[in-house]
């Protein structure tokens, strides 16, 4: 009766989509699928049946905007210490030897009546499969791949798992990874690139100015990071691009917050500090956020897509190399602060020896 359900509310939602009507009630961004996983998918745990139905339900989706699998099949099951789980992986295959991959995490962390992960991560999972839809019939010249990973929030297991099994030829030429990780509740929509000024970050960025609702996390977010170590406990590489990051594979992460407010950052606003950890619903997110919720998504729709059409995309994707143009002006930074050194030393030398001759 569940999956009868379910199924004829997806035909539904695809027909007025197809027929670009409005429904009787205000249609936002993806409402209507957020409305499914509020309603029939609220416990996604890791390794639970919930989590597998949903990837069925994830899996369904795909098969009915015409997505393949990368695989024979669409789910790709896996063990973890001693529980197992599944991603689901589909493919727009444009007969390229580059990809992107476009991940998400459907688990989530249930509360009972509480919180069902409506942020975490069903915000990023139903972006992306309107991302695939948008996507499917562009006419690109690199291959996209749709990634929904489980047991994400027990340690980035269905990332590590899909990059781990990955065709040497596919992982070789990922030329981008986008990770869309609670996407909808915030004050304000930020983004994350762990780059340290490339050629592909810079891109990046001249993009993002003509989106200036989009801010760059960067400076608070590189505030807690060692050099270029890894720090899982950081916010900016708290999800699945922390995994692609371990494979040297340059990612782009989106989530919603306040970095300005005084707790941690994720899922806050203005005020109302945490409120979405415990009380991850459809309810609360409508009451706290309103429109703004699905805004925010769009917004990430928006500029994701638009990104990824864009003329100079996939050069820009390929220049991994730190800026030569920054570069020779850490060159100049480095020189000047050897100068001040040297003086310094020279200054203190002189004094010394002055101060000997006097004494002798
Ligand atoms: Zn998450």
């Amino acid at each position: 009766m569940k999956k009868l359900l379910v199924v004829l509310l997806v035909f539904f939602s695809l027909i007025i989509g197809m027929l670009n009507l409005s429904s009787p009630t205000k249609l936002s961004f993806c409402q209507q699928e957020i409305q499914i996983f509020n309603q029939y998918y609220q416990d996604r745990t890791a390794g639970s049946d919930g989590e597998n139905e949903t990837a069925d339900f994830i899996m369904n989706t795909l098969i009915s905007i015409g997505i393949k699998p990368l695989y024979s099949t669409y789910k790709q099951a896996f063990n973890y210490s001693y529980s197992s789980s599944q991603n689901v992986i589909g493919v727009i295959d444009n007969n390229s030897a580059n990809y992107v991959v476009i991940g998400s995490h459907y688990d989530n962390v249930f509360v009972e009546d509480k919180s069902y992960g409506i942020n975490d991560n069903a915000s990023g999972v139903v972006t992306s499969l309107n991302l695939a839809k948008l996507l499917k019939d562009e006419k690109l010249d690199y291959n996209i791949i749709f990634a929904y990973f489980g047991a994400e929030e027990v340690g980035l297991k269905g990332s590590e798992y899909f990059l781990n099994s990955l065709q040497k030829k596919i992982l070789d030429n990922i030329i981008l990874y986008i990770n869309l990780d609670s996407i909808g509740a915030g004050d304000n929509l930020y983004y994350y690139h762990y780059d340290l000024k490339t050629i592909y970050g810079n891109f990046i960025d001249n993009f993002a100015n003509n989106y200036k609702i989009l801010k760059l996390g960067k400076d608070k977010l590189y505030s807690n990071i060692s050099a270029f170590g890894i720090n899982y406990n950081h916010i900016g590489l708290n999800s699945d691009n922390a995994s692609f990051l371990k494979k040297g594979i340059n990612s782009l992460t989106f989530f919603a917050g306040n970095l300005s407010a005084t707790g941690f950052g994720f899922f806050e606003t203005e005020g109302q500090d945490k409120i979405m950890h415990t009380s991850d619903n459809m309810q609360t997110t409508e009451e706290v956020f309103g429109e703004k919720f699905y805004s925010n998504m769009e917004s990430v729709n928006n500029f994701v897509y638009n990104l990824m059409i864009s003329k100079d995309f996939v050069s820009n994707m390929l220049e991994r190399e730190i800026n030569p143009t920054l570069l020779s002006i850490w060159f100049l930074k480095l020189i000047g602060i050897l100068l001040i050194i040297c003086l310094t030393l020279i200054t203190l030398v002189v004094y010394i020896c002055k101060k000997k001759r006097k004494t002798l």
